[in-house]
């Protein structure tokens, strides 16, 4: 059998083209459709009708014909049966979780996720339904095993740790889920095209399309890939989280992604060659530097390992400026002086953004749950972007760390 390949599976599917034969997908912009025969109502809203089978489209917060041909795009380049979109990547998370697990359920999560989704889990869910979370090491496989308890129903892992960049182990972490009779979700927000969860033995993925899949840091959403049963499930007009919380994607905005799709594969390549290219160098001045393509990163060879060859490491790297004033000035100094990227949360962007986790996106840990998930104070997170050269952002960078006094000379290239 072929080895799989993100770009490929997408290829194979059939290309949408628009209603009047244009080489674009046309955008459905209505919120309800008509049945031609009025015995289809009642069998699409019993869910025995679809539009896959038998039926027709019902109502814009239910499958949308636009959004429906970017979730299977999605799919595809996620190698999943199915999958469907939402207005954000939280909600794809929260209608996830919401739809596997009822009240007094459990979850057994990373210690080391985005900042949103640990508090979804940590105050949200628990106080609103009920739900048990555990919070664990997930590098760690022995304490993944013994943080199941019999109402277990998800593990849930990010591919890439944020902000620390481990890499989740996602074949070994979807046999412990497997034999508790739990699911294994992925956030695959980091690491798309370069790995791919499901083809290794996960269950479900999650997406922030807001990230490297739009690419332009202009559009908020989100993205769930499973089986086709899992995906319907979440329509279900009486108990899909998707269809009852209602965090719909607007067509237009599947539209505009979609026509990012085609050019996925040649960005991510170009922003890890970028990202390794800075880990390096910055390795090479001595400096503390987190990137999974670096043999000296403690998952290099789990990456290497599980991941889809051609890709790169991804296009996020931290180094550790040793306290937040100093990340804050170095940060500072980068933006408004070296004219090098935006000191702003969020990642994916064709431009470079930075933050300290620590006092943005991973906030909404404690200091002492961050010690526990190795986030440093002085961490700054890099989604390195593609404008401008290499060599020429490489001198900004430099320069910057010159005028900080982090390093005494420029570099000998
Ligand atoms: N997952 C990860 C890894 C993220 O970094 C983020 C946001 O930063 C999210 C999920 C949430 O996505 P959104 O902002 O699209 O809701």
């Amino acid at each position: 059998m072929d080895r799989f390949d993100p770009i490929d599976s997408l290829a194979r599917l059939r290309h949408e083209f628009g209603e009047h034969g244009g080489v674009n997908l046309s955008i459905e912009t209505s919120t309800t459709f008509t049945v031609m025969d009025a015995e289809t109502m009642p069998e699409i809203f019993q869910g025995r009708m679809g539009p896959e089978t038998g039926g027709c489209y019902l109502y814009g917060r239910h499958f949308n014909p636009t959004v429906f041909v970017l979730g299977k795009q999605i799919a595809a380049l996620e190698g999943a049966e199915d999958g469907y979109c939402s207005a954000s990547g939280i909600s794809a998370i929260a209608a996830t979780v919401l739809q596997l697990c009822d009240s007094g359920d459990h979850v057994v999560s990373s210690n080391t996720i985005y900042g949103g989704t640990f508090a979804l889990f940590h105050d949200y869910l628990p106080e609103k339904t009920g739900l048990g979370v555990s919070f664990v090491d997930t590098s760690d496989l022995v304490a993944v095993e013994d943080a199941f308890t019999e109402r277990t129903r998800v593990l849930y892992v990010e591919t890439l740790s944020n902000p620390t960049l481990r890499v989740a182990d996602i074949p070994r972490l979807a046999d412990i889920a497997h034999r508790h009779g739990a699911r294994l979700v992925v956030d695959n927000t980091f690491s798309p095209l370069m790995v791919s969860p499901i083809q290794l033995g996960a269950d479900i993925v999650v997406h922030s399309l807001t990230k490297y899949i739009n690419g332009a840091s202009d559009i908020v959403a989100g993205a769930v890939c499973g089986s086709t049963e899992f995906v319907t499930s979440l329509m279900d007009l009486h108990r899909g989280s998707l269809m009852l919380l209602g965090p719909t994607m607007d067509p237009r905005l599947a539209y505009d992604i979609t026509m990012r799709l085609p050019h996925l594969g040649m960005r991510m390549v170009e922003h890890s060659r970028r990202a390794m290219e800075f880990a390096r160098r910055i390795a090479d001045l001595g400096l503390p530097v987190l990137y999974p393509g670096l043999p000296t990163h403690p998952d290099h060879e789990l990456f290497s390992k599980i991941c889809n060859p051609g890709y790169g490491f991804g296009g996020i790297f931290g180094v550790d400026l040793g306290s937040v004033e100093r990340a804050n000035r170095f940060m500072e100094t980068l933006q408004n002086e070296k004219r090098f990227g935006f000191m702003a949360v969020s990642l994916g962007f064709f431009d470079t953004l930075m933050s300290c986790s620590s006092t943005s996106t991973s906030s909404e840990l404690t200091e002492e749950e961050r010690v526990a998930a190795h986030i440093l104070p002085g961490l700054v997170r890099i989604s390195i972007g593609y404008t401008g050269t290499l060599e020429g952002r490489w001198r900004q960078f430099e320069e910057a760390l010159l005028e900080l006094g982090v390093i005494e000379s420029h570099s000998t290239r």
